[in-house]
């Protein structure tokens, strides 16, 4: 764990039974696949589904409009997601949980919300180079409509951040800072709590990428003091189609909305719209009802398992398959060595392809991913065309690493 990370507890040792855990997985459970494609999409457990089935049978109407009893059902259940959502990240008040479609659709809804209340020509977005192009390509549309810059805090050799950089990186003219906390490529964990410090001593606010952060560690946005976090449902085992954006009320609340329509309407004339404040300002048209409600089952879950459980976990069986992979292979390099990492593995078989790699392994029943992860600067930074990823989720085992090194193995002579 990063010694820049101040608010980190040490893990709790509560012995837990993995393969039960495993069995609520009825994609995995007992079958012969190895997926080691969490960091892409997770895969669900059945409260997820009977949270779906019992909502379609029992309470399923369009919320937030009716007066009827199945549609306050679903407004009750709803809101009840939200408030399950405030609370698994520790948000001061639930209304600063926007519901999103995703975390490329969270971060798409600030640059244009935030670039319209605050960017003027001239003014810089800073983002890291080991960013996802969610959390690049929103940013470079809004620079380009409003005549700002992007500033990139570089990566060192590791796959860490040029800590060092910053202060020369940060000013006046820096409105924001839009950062990953663990890299879907490499796994890096970013020293968040010290950045948001940092940023904010030069009165710069902090939007988090939480996307692959959320699903293995625990979040406190109040104890981090981020100002912005985003991270999607399909990637902790929820549904697609949903994200989150959190947002600190006084600076989200007078944000203009990004899309019109629906819930977040105040009033409508044709002369002029009038809008609703924090959360419906930001949820235009009919959300993803079911989904929501589904999500607070698994959040439930999640945490009924402890949220640093599954840390210490995905962090035992990941550094033992990092350790492995470069012990034992000298016929790879592993991309990305940072000391604080989590979940995925990064590496390529020297001089082979990742993509012929990622087809042989699948042959043998293993899932990974291959190719640049919605990362191409990060991939120009290696000066690589993509890499194989192993990304391990708490219900994957030691076993599977052993299953996975045996297949690896195999992989290599065969592409001799
Ligand atoms: N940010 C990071 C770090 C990601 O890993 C991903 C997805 O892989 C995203 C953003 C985009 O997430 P989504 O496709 O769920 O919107």
């Amino acid at each position: 764990m990063s010694q820049l990370n101040p608010i980190a507890a040490p893990y709790t040792t509560a012995p837990i039974d993995w393969n039960a855990i495993r069995a609520d997985f009825p994609l995995i459970a007992g079958h012969d696949l190895i997926y080691f494609d969490n960091a892409a999409s997770s895969q669900k457990p059945k409260v997820f589904l009977e949270a779906m089935e019992n909502m379609v049978k029992n309470s399923y109407a369009n919320v937030h409009r009716g007066v009827h009893r199945l549609s306050q059902q679903a407004t009750d259940q709803y809101e009840a997601a939200r408030k399950t959502v405030a609370k698994f990240i520790n948000a001061a008040d639930e209304a600063e949980v926007v519901f999103t479609g995703g975390t490329t659709d969270s971060i798409n809804t600030l640059a244009y919300s935030f670039g319209e209340a605050h960017i003027q020509p001239g003014d810089e977005i800073l983002l890291s180079g080991m960013e996802h192009h969610a959390n690049i390509v929103p940013w470079q549309l809004m620079a380009e409509r409003k005549g700002a810059h992007i500033k990139v805090i570089p990566v060192l050799e590791n796959g860490s951040l040029d800590l060092e950089a910053l202060d020369a990186l940060m000013g006046p003219k820096t409105k924001l800072l839009s950062l990953v906390w663990v890299s879907n490529s490499l796994g890096t964990v970013n020293p968040i709590p010290y950045l948001i410090q940092k940023a904010h001593a030069y009165g710069i606010p902090v939007m988090v990428d939480a996307a692959q952060a959320a699903p293995h560690m625990p979040i406190d946005v109040q104890a981090i003091d981020c100002d912005f976090l985003a991270f999607s449902a399909h990637k902790m085992c929820g549904p697609t189609g949903l994200g989150v954006l959190y947002g600190k009320r006084h600076l989200f609340e007078p944000l203009p909305p990004y899309r019109g329509g629906g819930d977040m309407i105040d009033r409508v004339r044709f002369e002029k719209t009038t809008f609703q404040g924090l959360p419906f300002r930001f949820e235009a048209g009919t959300p993803h009802i079911l989904g929501a409600v589904a999500f607070a089952s698994v959040l439930a879950y999640l945490s009924n398992i402890g949220m640093r459980q599954i840390e210490a976990r995905e962090r035992q069986l990941s550094s033992s398959f990092r350790q492995q992979l470069q012990q034992n292979f000298p016929e790879v390099n592993a991309i990305g060595t940072a000391a604080d990492s989590v979940s995925v593995v990064s590496f390529l078989v020297k001089g082979h392809h990742p993509m012929d790699v990622g087809v042989l392994l699948d042959n043998q029943n293993i899932a990974v991913r291959t190719g640049h992860h919605c990362c191409q600067p990060l991939m120009d930074r290696f000066g690589i065309p993509g890499t194989v990823r192993a990304s391990l989720a708490f219900y994957n085992t030691e076993e599977e690493i052993e299953r996975f090194f045996v297949a690896l193995r195999k992989t290599i002579q065969l592409l001799r």
